[in-house]
């Protein structure tokens, strides 16, 4: 497991990709999913250059946060729950996983009594998979208008969690569908929305991701090699 020689792989299938549909390379941000990973692993993709580091639990973000350099922007990709929103709203750079008015609620109010802004992007569930979190397809937009009223939030953006599929092209359909509904939701001119990111593509299908217009890719596996779960 070369963590230096798969970065070198994917950064460069991404400018491929990015080559296939005429888009810049700096279009396209590569988010290093530590979830799981020690420490040491993350040090040495920072000092390959990763600056965008994503996790999905809270404790094990909070705590990542406080060993590692502090120009690292973290975002926050996994369910959060609204009673541990305290503990990141101002150690996140962006939070991906907003899926209810109630949660954005919770997120304006400890960012209002901390003085900060947070960056969000409104998950939704194109494949409607009823294992997934994230608003429905026909909910987005209005989730989104509601959002954009709370003074600390400023939403940035969609995100999604494709289906694990074994051949990646299955999942072409599904970030179309969520560029759609991003470009749909451009043409409201929505007031405090600043549709600029599209958050989809893991190591199985980010580079489809990427041509169908992904600004994030999230990508864990092809980085870090498979994870270990602990069996409790
Ligand atoms: C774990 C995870 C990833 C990365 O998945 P890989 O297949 O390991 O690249 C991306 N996004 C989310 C939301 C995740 O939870």
């Amino acid at each position: 497991m070369d963590i230096k020689e798969n970065l070198d792989i994917i950064r460069k299938n991404i400018e491929d990709a990015c080559a296939a549909c005429g888009k810049e390379t700096g279009g396209v941000k590569l988010i290093a999913v530590s979830k799981t990973k020690p420490v040491p692993m993350l040090e040495e993709a920072y000092a390959c250059g990763c600056r965008d580091f994503g996790e999905n639990k809270v404790q094990e973000l909070v705590d990542k946060y406080e060993v590692m350099p502090k120009d690292i922007r973290w975002h926050m990709i996994g369910h959060l729950q609204r009673n541990k929103v305290k503990y990141i709203v101002d150690k996140v750079f962006m939070i991906h996983s907003v899926d209810s008015l109630r949660l954005a609620q919770e997120i304006e109010k400890e960012a209002a009594k901390k003085d900060v802004n947070v960056n969000i992007l409104v998950e939704v569930n194109v494949a409607g998979e009823e294992s997934k979190f994230g608003a429905t397809s026909e909910e987005a937009a209005t989730l989104v208008e509601e959002i954009a009223k709370l003074p600390h939030i400023s939403v940035r953006g969609l995100m999604t969690i494709a289906p694990y599929v074994e051949d990646s092209e299955e999942n072409r359909r599904y970030f179309a569908k969520l560029k759609q509904i991003y470009v749909d939701i451009i043409h409201k001119n929505i007031d405090n929305v600043f549709m600029e990111e599209l958050s989809m593509g893991m190591t199985g299908d980010y580079e489809v991701a990427i041509t169908e217009g992904a600004t994030y890719v999230r990508v864990g596996t092809g980085i870090f090699g498979e994870r270990e779960y602990a069996v409790i």
